[in-house]
Order: structure tokens, then sequence, then C-alpha cells
């Protein structure tokens, strides 16, 4: 009696267990963040003392694989000694290091918690690009999408993956990437933080065990991914690709595991995201460690939403403006590009028109109705500022409030691109007087840098400055920073 009064309690709770671990490393995080990381943009000499540290570890094996085309470093880390064989791989793909800052997440919870290493061993191949890195671009030193290149192996970075995969007949791999923050969950507004996919290995997009495995191991990390972003997941195309390694590695037999880090509300540097990658990723080893996995529902894999790239940092609806007499009602879809300096550090963001007209089937970061409003361009303060300390002194609220989103400074060094400030530079030197008898553009066209005005009773509501937006109705700015045209 008191057996199965102890088995009562014991069987809610195993169907809580995976629950209960996310929400551990979940509430625990910060205590195992690598600090060094904060931005994404991080480089091959940035990971290396970290790198370092880990050899001298104890239980943890660092090995180097080989080296770039620019000659850096690839190293492969391991740690445990179960029979199961887990590979993950990341940012073979410059520009993506999201799960690269997560790896070194993991790496610190793994020096402290070893109980989930009970069964597997883990062989982790953190930034395989690391030329692309440098330079913050998807592809190699020589401009080999590394992921076409799995068959052929032109690349010495394609060449390491597949001997890695090889030597250890890996039974898991996590191919770890990062997608376009614009991609939403299929018909929702809701970005694709996370998606996923099960890569097929054949034009039929067949289901075979090893598949099936990768399968599962989605079902678990989807389910725990919706309760920290929830309807943000997305599954990516399943059309199959026969140069990529996530398609052959699954062929190989090796039940492989995309995920894609998307783009979350105000993570400009993805850090919830690395979070999210760090939660769901040792929640999944976690699974194949005890087996758990197994009893994951596949026909769950199905469920989740289908990827679309149908988001726009800023989508304002029914915008009317005035052009050649006659007025125009249309949708704008707005979104900003990342400029970047020489070294691929650091950037400013450049708004610019991307889509106009209807825009019913497209979503917005951030979104406004102009229904009611009306439009007003933006005008160049008149008097010109003698220098730069003199602008910092401006009330920029009171200028917008007044109808002007640029300002013109005297002696402003040229390599000044933007300021974190909510208004635009107008250089004079590059003011060149537009030539007669030429049909005037439109207040807004496609490609251009949107400045404008949105009025009410000719009270400024809404000012947008370089594609952001200053709500003056509420006093929120919005504009992360202005530009120098
Ligand atoms: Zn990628």
């Amino acid at each position: 009696m008191k057996k199965l009064f102890f088995l009562f309690l014991i069987i809610p709770f195993l169907g809580f267990s995976q629950n209960t671990i996310s929400q551990n490393l979940f509430t625990n995080y910060d205590n195992y963040k690598e600090t060094s990381l904060k931005n994404r943009r991080f480089k091959h000499n940035d990971i290396q003392p970290l790198i370092a540290k880990l050899k001298e570890t104890k239980g943890f094996e660092v090995n180097e694989l080989g080296k770039s085309i620019e000659g850096r470093s690839i190293s492969m880390i391991s740690i445990g000694s179960g029979k199961t064989n887990i590979l993950l791989w990341s940012q073979m793909h410059g520009d993506e290091s999201t799960a690269t800052m997560a790896l070194f997440d993991i790496f610190n919870y793994l020096k402290q918690n070893k109980e989930i290493l009970k069964n597997i061993k883990i062989h982790f191949i953190p930034m395989l690009n690391p030329d692309g890195a440098e330079k913050f671009t998807r592809r190699n030193a020589i401009g080999i999408d590394i992921n076409r290149d799995a068959v052929q192996l032109q690349s010495p970075e394609s060449k390491i993956l597949k001997a890695a995969r090889d030597s250890l007949n890996a039974d898991f791999g996590f191919n770890l990437h990062d997608q376009s923050k614009y991609y939403n969950a299929n018909r929702t507004d809701k970005p694709a933080t996370i998606s996923y996919l099960a890569p097929t290995y054949n034009y039929e997009k067949s289901i075979n065990k090893t598949r099936a495995n990768a399968m599962k191991i989605i079902v678990v990390m989807h389910t725990i991914i919706q309760q920290y972003a929830p309807g943000q997941v997305g599954r990516y195309s399943d059309d199959f690709e026969p140069r990529a390694f996530g398609d052959n590695i699954q062929k190989w037999g090796t039940s492989t595991i995309l995920i894609e880090s998307g783009g979350y509300q105000n993570d400009v540097e993805k850090q919830y995201i690395r979070k999210l990658n760090y939660v769901s990723i040792l929640a999944a080893i976690h699974s194949i460690g005890t087996g758990s996995f197994e009893n994951a529902a596949i026909n769950k894999y199905e469920e989740i939403p289908k990827n679309d790239r149908k988001l726009f940092d800023l989508k304002i609806t029914n915008l009317t403006f005035p052009y050649l007499g006659k007025s125009y009602t249309i949708d704008l879809g707005i979104k900003h590009f990342e400029k970047e300096n020489k070294k691929h550090t650091v950037f400013y963001n450049m708004g610019s028109i991307v889509d106009i007209g209807d825009l019913s089937t497209y979503y917005g970061y951030k979104n406004i109705d102009a229904n009611n409003l009306k439009f007003k361009i933006g005008e160049t303060y008149p008097k010109i500022i003698s220098d730069f300390e003199t602008f910092k002194q401006l009330d920029f609220k009171k200028l917008l409030e007044q109808g002007y989103t640029s300002v013109s400074i005297d002696s402003l060094p040229k390599e000044i691109k933007f300021i974190e400030y909510p208004i635009n530079i107008i250089d004079v030197r590059n003011i060149s007087i537009p030539k007669n008898n030429t049909i005037p553009k439109p207040p807004v066209s496609l490609g251009n840098n949107p400045n404008f005005l949105l009025t009410k009773n000719d009270k400024v509501v809404y000012a947008i400055i370089n594609g952001f937006v200053y709500d003056l109705s509420k006093n929120e700015n919005g504009v992360i920073n202005g530009i120098v045209k």
C-alpha cells in the first residue's frame, strides 16, 4: 500500500520532469552566462582565451581540428564518456553568431553540472567559419557558402566538419544558424524567434529512424520554447538541398537538428535568443541522455507553423500623401539595415522604405495606423548650428514638434555617419540644388530613407526619423540613431 502511494506521487512528476529541467535552466541562466561575449560581432580572437581555459578544465578535451583558409584554428571541445555521441557546430555562416555565444554558456554549465553527461559524450565545434566571422559575413574567405559544400568539400572548413562527423559517427547533430529577423510564424505577426528543421535526406522527404529521432528532439525543444516565446517558433523549409550539410549529415546516419535563431522584439544583440538556445539545447541534450525524447509525439512536429518572411521593422498603414496635385493612400514597409565600421565590430542603422502598397499580408515589429493622421514632410531647421557641442544642447522634442526632422551643422567631421539622437544631420557641404523642369519625386518612394511627420489637428503625433518612431503624444523616443546626410 505504501509502495503504491509512492508511485502515484512519482508518476505525475515524471511527466513534468522535462518542464522542471528547462525551468531551472531558464531561472539560473545568469549563473552560467559567459559575460565576455556581449554582442553578435565577436571574433575568433575573443573566443581563444575561453577555449584555452577549457583545455585546463577537468573533464574537457580540446582538439584543434585544422585551420581556416586565413589560418585561424578550428577546435573541437569534447566532454563526457558515454556511448551516445552528440556533435554540435555553430557559425558555419560567419555572421550567424547567436548559438556560438550559447555554446560558451553551455560550457560554463557543464563545468559544474556533470549529471547530464550520463550515457553521452558531447562534442562542440564553435565558430566553424572564423574568417567569415572576422568580416561578419556569411561566406568563407574565398566566397564559398560552406553550407553548399557538404559533398564537394572545396573548403577546409567543410572538410573539417565532415571529418569530425565521420570520425565520431555521431548519433545526433545540431546544426546551429541564424535566420533573418524578418521571418515570422506563418500567417501570424509573431517573429520566428527560433525555427527548427529535421532536414530531409532525399527529394521524397522520407522519414527514417534517423530523421524521426531528430523530429522528436525538435518536439521536445519546441514545447520548451513555447513557454518563453509563445507563438514565436517556426518550421524551416524542408525542401531537399543536395549540397547542404544538414541534409547530408542526416543521410549519413546522424539524427540532425537545424536550429535557426531569428528575431525577438527589442533584442538587437540577440541576448534573449541566446538564452533560449542555451535552455533548449541543454534540455534536448538531457532528453537524449535519458532517452526521454523517444516518448515525444512525432506528429506534433508537423504542427509547428511554417516559416514565412513577412515582417518589417515598421509598418505604417493608411498613409495618405499628396503628389502632383492628387492624394494617394498606401501602406508602407520600413526596414533597418546595419551599416558597419571597417573592422566589422560596430554598426549603425539605416532606415529604408522597402515596400509600398497593399501590405495587408505583412506585419510589423512596430505598427502605426495613419488613418486620420496627416502626412507632413519633415523640414531642416533654418539656423545652421556651429558645432557638435551646441547641437547636443538642442531641445530635440521641441524641434520635432515644430516639424523639423533634420538640422545642419557647420563643422562636422566627415567620418561621422550617424548620431545617437532623434534627428538627422544635413551636412551643408553635401546639399545639391535640384535641376529645374524635372518632375518632383513622390515624398515617399522605394529605397528612400524615411523622415516625415504624422500630425493631428496641426500637432505632431509621430515623428518618423530614419525609419524609427518618436511618439510625441506619449513622449516615447524609439529612435536608436539618426543619420548624417
Ligand atoms: Zn546559416
